[in-house]
């Protein structure tokens, strides 16, 4: 407290505070440098938006003399959280599309496809997202018959929950031009209109671009969505260059209130966007980064395993590069100056990034911050190589709550010690960076913070928590969803911690977090959403939570 008092008074003594705005009467949390949660009563933000104090005791502002003055009313402060890994327009396009997270059988999947075809006649396709056969009492994979039978004269293609797998109905993969005699490209699979991984392009080129209308509606409706839950700041991956274009025209526009930490899809987005860009628009977009994939997903059987699927014998999962092919594809990126963020998700893709990037790390030197996207299922052996190579452990809490029984099945009861493993990951002495993957999960980081802390889902299943002893405290995890993911993206010194000289990105909520169990924790509600030191965001005052759909 004294330093801060201290740096309070040399504060007030070199500058004149009176333009500052004083934001009094908060809970306000954060975690100091040192990784301890602290409180404080009070924050001054200067007319360029970011903060000049952070004031522990609101009794000393009675010297500052500042006439603008906000009252929080006693509510909790945070920082506004940095999710490290979402989909930013696919977020917004779930809101434009046939929406199937959460269908409980192909019959419900049916009825929705149904329903929507219906409301929308004029559709040339019909898009959707969302199903996961896992949630299924069969578990058996929706088929193109399955979808014909609701709509056979329109093409219909419908993405899995982890973007991994599509299935699509007969006049879309007509439409596609894909027959018995296609060939299935290597590392994908293709059986009853159902296209895996790499099998996924031979649909996916059909289907209409998104206009630039319907991707700026995406982007306005997904901006909404991450303010309305406390995100102020994404790192934004496998993001197109159409995307991109999006985001720039909402920058010019000045309706961008995200902070946008851009990873471009791939390296043939270098031939539109050949080196990093400076920060833009005020410090809200950025292209950072290109993104790679090593495998596939957990739940398609897709991610590379070093030994069998428990429940499948006879696949390891799917390698999507060889060794020189991958280090080529990062040391192409590196060489143009971005970072390298890669999707890894088994224990195999994992090892053979981590080698990709000890070797890139010998030529480029520590700082580039290799990241690896999920570092789901590691090798306990392959975690302490993570910090030697300045490699970035990208997580998902909500991942592990969602696929805990999923996970149990593909692996066995024996290779889970490094599943998950975000406190190993620490312990290690590597960074963590904390998002959601949106929309695979939902973009609320709160569920998050909860499952990060207490390994349990939202009804707080299963009881203790799933290999509790990878639990973090509340002040790790919110560095990771804060601090780490704006490490990430190189953007600590502008974001992620409330202290002076950084953006007044921050979020007024219901509960105290450090006052209230996990399952509380879970159902935090945003009140107010902050950026730049200007309200962007306020809870309608009559709109209750089954409204907004939580
Ligand atoms: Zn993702």
């Amino acid at each position: 407290m004294h330093k801060i008092a201290l740096a309070l008074t040399a504060a007030l003594l070199a500058s004149p505070a009176w333009s500052d705005t004083l934001l009094s009467n908060v809970n306000g949390i954060r975690v100091g440098a040192d990784g301890r949660v602290q409180h404080f009563g009070a924050l001054t933000i200067g007319d360029d938006g970011k903060i000049r104090q952070v004031i522990e005791h609101p009794e000393l502002v009675r010297l500052a003399n500042i006439t603008h003055t906000i009252d929080g009313g006693g509510r909790t402060l945070l920082p506004g959280l940095i999710d490290a890994h979402g989909h930013v327009l696919d977020l917004g396009m779930t809101q434009m599309t046939v929406q199937l997270v959460g269908t409980s059988s192909v019959a419900d999947l049916q009825k929705r496809l149904r329903d929507y075809a219906a409301a929308h006649p004029r559709d040339a396709w019909i898009i959707g997202f969302g199903w996961n056969q896992e949630l299924w009492p069969d578990k058996r994979f929706p088929t193109a018959a399955d979808l014909d039978a609701v709509v056979p004269d329109r093409p219909v293609v419908l993405e899995r929950v982890d973007g991994h797998a599509v299935v699509a109905n007969s006049a879309a993969i007509k439409a596609a031009g894909v027959t018995m005699q296609t060939p299935v490209p290597a590392g994908g699979r293709m059986e009853n209109g159902l296209f895996v991984d790499a099998a996924r392009g031979l649909i996916d080129k059909a289907i209409p671009p998104r206009t630039p209308e319907q991707s700026d509606e995406a982007l306005a409706k997904a901006q909404e969505q991450l303010l309305s839950v406390g995100v102020t700041g994404v790192g934004s991956m496998s993001t197109s260059i159409d995307d991109w274009e999006a985001m720039k025209r909402a920058g010019e526009a000045g309706t961008l209130n995200v902070r946008l930490m851009v990873y471009l899809g791939g390296t043939k987005s270098l031939a539109a966007v050949p080196k990093p860009t400076p920060w833009l628009y005020d410090d809200r977009l950025r292209a950072v980064g290109i993104k790679l994939f090593a495998d596939g997903a957990l739940g398609s059987r897709g991610a590379w395993l070093k030994q069998p699927y428990a429940d499948k014998p006879e696949t390891r999962g799917l390698q999507f590069h060889s060794d020189a092919e991958l280090l080529s594809l990062a040391d192409t990126a590196a060489a143009h100056g971005f970072q390298v963020a890669t999707h890894a998700i088994g224990d195999a893709a994992n090892a053979q990034i981590i080698s990709t990037y000890e070797q890139l790390a010998k030529k480029y030197g520590r700082d580039r911050r290799w990241r690896i996207e999920h570092f789901q299922i590691a090798d306990p052996a392959d975690i302490p190589r993570l910090a030697p190579a300045g490699i970035i452990a990208s997580m998902q809490p909500t991942h592990q709550t969602s696929d805990r029984l999923m996970a149990e099945k593909r692996l066995g009861p024996n290779r889970l010690a490094g599943a998950y493993a975000w406190r190993s990951v620490l312990k290690s002495g590597a960074r963590l960076a904390f998002g959601s993957d949106f929309p695979v999960e939902s973009p609320n980081p709160f569920p998050g913070l909860a499952a990060a802390i207490s390994r349990q889902d939202m009804r707080g299943e299963p009881p203790g928590g799933w290999i509790p002893s990878e639990r973090l405290s509340f002040a790790q995890a919110l560095d990771a969803f804060t601090r780490g993911a704006a490490y990430a993206g190189f953007a600590e010194d502008r974001i992620g911690s409330l202290e002076p000289g950084k953006w007044a990105d921050f979020i007024l909520v219901d509960r105290d977090p450090t006052a209230v169990d996990a399952q509380s924790l879970a159902r935090t509600e945003v009140i107010e959403t902050w950026v730049g030191g200007k309200k962007v965001w306020a809870r309608p005052a009559t709109a209750s939570a089954a409204e907004r759909g939580h």
